[in-house]
């Protein structure tokens, strides 16, 4: 069986460099003193509402979707990056521009650092530049909560006491992509090149410096009907919340330009999630009654045809809704939403598996 998964892997390896072809050859030129892009949000900070920077910083991107192993089948991050990697003054330059946001706004504050890939890899974030951008956040009293995103191979004690010391008490969080609690969903449909044994191992070290794990569950990874992409989205939201993550942040996935999705979604072999099973993972996972863990979902592109969505009439008030759960911690906004739509998504929760197996 594991050689066969291993088999299966490699193809979906290959096909994930083949579908990225060489669209890093055409990416946008960009310049390396000024973030990819950086966004403000009502957002929950801890147990308030208050208010969040996000910032994507231009690096060379992630090490994963760098090699020969091709990076996510739905990531097109790498596109986000720059040719050469930036120096740390660049680096600074890029998180200063994004702090800026920040200037009229008042406590509590949350910091989301993206990278178009992990911010603890060294080779993305040179150490030095890293513990500047940590500083910079730590004069800051308003900002209470700190989200960095990593994969699990760069997370380690010599790391994370750098990072707790400089934030003293701060909320911090890991954002990491466990996808799927399912090796094989995980290495096949993902090709994420990471077991769950790896993950665990980075949310224990997390947790010995009190820094808590944001694990991002994929809603309809490719390869996978919508009624079993629904189901190992509740079953991974179930595990994490076992292993004592800190937030689920449900990803449906959205359709990025030059992945291997893009290549099946053009072909009509991929159609992202309706947005009534995401309202379904999100209902399943309870969240009104577990406070001490979080769940959050923005659908990128919701109701639009690269993202999750319905047929169009209701889409806006269910994404309006999941929005609005995810500051509020509220499930019952989750609650009451129907459409005549609804029948057809349960006709595909029904039946899909068995029109692939018989028409294809
Ligand atoms: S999803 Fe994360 S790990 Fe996968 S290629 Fe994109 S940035 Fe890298
Ligand atoms: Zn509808």
């Amino acid at each position: 069986m594991e050689r066969n998964i291993a088999e299966i892997n490699e193809v979906v390896q290959n096909a994930t460099i083949h579908a990225r072809g060489n669209s890093l050859k055409h990416r946008k030129k960009r310049d390396p003193t000024r973030p990819a892009a950086r966004w403000i949000t009502e957002a929950r900070v801890g147990r308030e509402r208050g208010t969040a920077l996000a910032v994507v910083l231009s690096t060379i991107g992630c090490a994963h979707a760098r090699s020969d192993s091709g990076g996510c089948t739905m990531c097109s991050y790498l596109l986000d990056g720059v040719e050469e990697s930036p120096t740390p003054e660049q680096i600074l330059s890029q998180f200063r521009l994004a702090m800026a946001e920040l200037e009229s706004k008042s406590a509590p504050l949350s910091i989301k650092i993206y990278t178009s890939g992990s911010f603890l890899d060294p080779d993305e974030i040179p150490p030095i530049a890293r513990s500047e951008i940590l500083r910079i956040i730590a004069e800051d009293k308003r900002i209470r909560e700190v989200v960095l995103e990593s994969r699990p191979e760069y997370i380690n004690d010599q790391v994370l006491s750098g990072v707790r010391s400089i934030l003293g008490d701060r909320i911090i969080e890991i954002g990491m992509g466990l996808e799927s609690s399912s090796d094989t969903v995980r290495s096949v449909c993902i090709n994420k090149n990471f077991d769950l044994n790896a993950f665990k191992i980075a949310l224990k070290t997390a947790k010995n410096h009190n820094i808590g794990i944001r694990a991002y569950v994929l809603l309809k990874p490719p390869l996978l009907s919508e009624r079993d992409a629904l189901l190992d989205a509740t079953k991974t939201i179930q595990e994490a919340k076992a292993l004592g993550v800190t937030t689920v942040s449900l990803n449906p996935v959205n359709v990025q330009k030059d992945t291997l999705v893009e290549k099946l979604w053009s072909k009509g072999r991929y159609r992202p999630p309706w947005l009534w099973s995401v309202l379904e993972v999100l209902r399943n996972a309870g969240s009104g009654t577990d406070r001490w863990m979080k769940i959050v979902c923005d659908p990128v592109a919701g109701g639009k045809q690269r993202g999750a969505h319905n047929c169009g009439k209701c889409d806006t008030g269910i994404v309006e809704a999941i929005r609005q759960f995810s500051i509020s911690q509220d499930s019952t906004v989750l609650q009451n939403h129907t459409c005549e739509c609804i029948s057809q998504w349960k006709h595909v929760l029904k039946h899909e598996d068995f029109a692939l197996v018989v028409h294809r």
